[in-house]
């Protein structure tokens, strides 16, 4: 792919000072521990951070992965986050179809940049599988969209304190179109202030990632977070992995919303075959300002200006809370077998051969398990 602007952007950003400050974890951002809740096994309360990859790993795994693959990879820095780390962007392949990857935009939920690089790491080590898949697919790989938050292991930035994935761009035609939804579903429209109080690209890391976006043009997008710890609606047994859709069925075109539930099914098909895992569907949401929505609704960029693009599918991955040491294993495995299974289904042309209805019967999350640990949203 053409790299240009993503080039010119490093070029201007190149003289900013690459200053990293050293940020003390605070103590709100480290919830209460309560493990030992009544469906979570012993050991599983909030994670070692030990056994959490930090900005420095990722970075040097990233390097190492780019080093490796003796060119197929192609390592980019698209901006600098707020306090000067790095944002990296990895593209690996020269396929027609797009496909982009991101994992922490929530810096206090571990195992995007796990699955990521398990995923990169795959592809970069050739193999008929690999060779097959980079032919069809080119893939832009994010591991870690908010380094500083993940440093500070807090869900926001640290400069802004906002929700990177409430920070995209929302135009007042999208936000009418909200409106008119919310209120064919019975629900309140939003007051204008609503609007006015979206934060639109503030942070350093929104902007520089959706010039990323502008410039790649994914077809596809899968954001990688965790949640809390939940139920399968109607039973005892906790969920493992949610799938999930940003947005209604009403926001989004006939296609955007059959390839989105078509995304979803595989990846809970996938993910299901492991033993440990049990998948459920994300309850309905619909925030257009969140990453994967703004990309499907063509929302406008940090000056204003539009992408003139909108992926075919969007949607999100989300990982059971209370993880330790003996699920990490598998809550890393669920994301990695979920991306393949979307990103084979694109690679061989079969994505849009899946009964999308079938999204309907993943089991729903059910209740919360506030004794597991604490809750997290996408
Ligand atoms: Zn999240």
């Amino acid at each position: 792919m053409s790299r240009s602007l993503v080039r010119r952007r490093l070029t201007a950003l190149v003289g900013a000072a690459c200053l990293l400050l050293a940020v003390p974890l605070s103590a709100s951002a480290q919830p209460a521990v309560q493990p030992g809740g009544p469906f979570v096994p012993p050991a599983q309360g909030e994670p070692n951070r030990s056994a959490i990859l930090s900005f420095a790993d990722v970075e040097r795994e990233l390097l190492s992965l780019e080093r490796r693959s003796k060119g197929a990879l192609s390592l980019d820095v698209v901006g600098h986050s707020g306090e000067g780390r790095p944002l990296y962007l990895a593209t690996i392949g020269t396929g027609p179809e797009r496909v982009w990857i991101q994992g922490r935009i929530h810096g206090n939920e571990p195992y995007g940049p796990d699955a990521a690089l398990d995923f990169l790491k795959t592809l970069v080590a050739g193999g008929k599988h690999a060779r097959d898949v980079l032919s069809e697919v080119t893939f832009a790989v994010i591991p870690m969209y908010n380094p500083d938050g993940s440093e500070a292991y807090i869900r926001q930035d640290t400069v802004n304190r906002i929700d990177l994935n409430r920070d995209w761009g929302v135009d007042q035609d999208i936000f009418d179109r909200l409106n008119e939804v919310r209120v064919q579903r019975g629900q309140n429209p939003l007051s204008q202030r609503t609007f006015d109080n979206y934060t639109q690209l503030r942070a350093v890391e929104s902007q520089a990632f959706w010039y990323a976006f502008a410039e790649f043009r994914p077809h596809y997008m899968i954001d990688i977070h965790h949640q809390g710890s939940y139920l399968v609606d109607g039973s005892n047994e906790q969920t493992t992995f949610s799938v999930g859709i940003s947005l209604d069925e009403l926001m989004l075109s006939g296609d955007q919303w059959n390839t989105v539930r078509r995304m979803g099914v595989l990846a809970a098909d996938a993910a299901d075959r492991h033993g440990a895992v049990t998948t459920t569907r994300y309850p309905y949401i619909n925030i257009p300002e969140g990453v994967v929505s703004a990309a499907m609704l063509n929302g406008p960029g940090p000056e204003g200006e539009y992408a003139d693009w909108t992926p075919r599918g969007a949607m999100f991955f989300e990982s059971r809370g209370g993880i330790g040491q003996k699920s990490r294993g598998y809550l890393i495995k669920q994301n990695v077998d979920g991306l393949w299974a979307i990103t084979d289904a694109i690679a061989d042309g079969t994505l849009d051969t899946v009964d999308a209805d079938r999204w309907s019967s993943i089991p729903a999350r059910g209740a919360f398990l506030p004794a597991s640990g604490p809750d997290r949203n996408y």
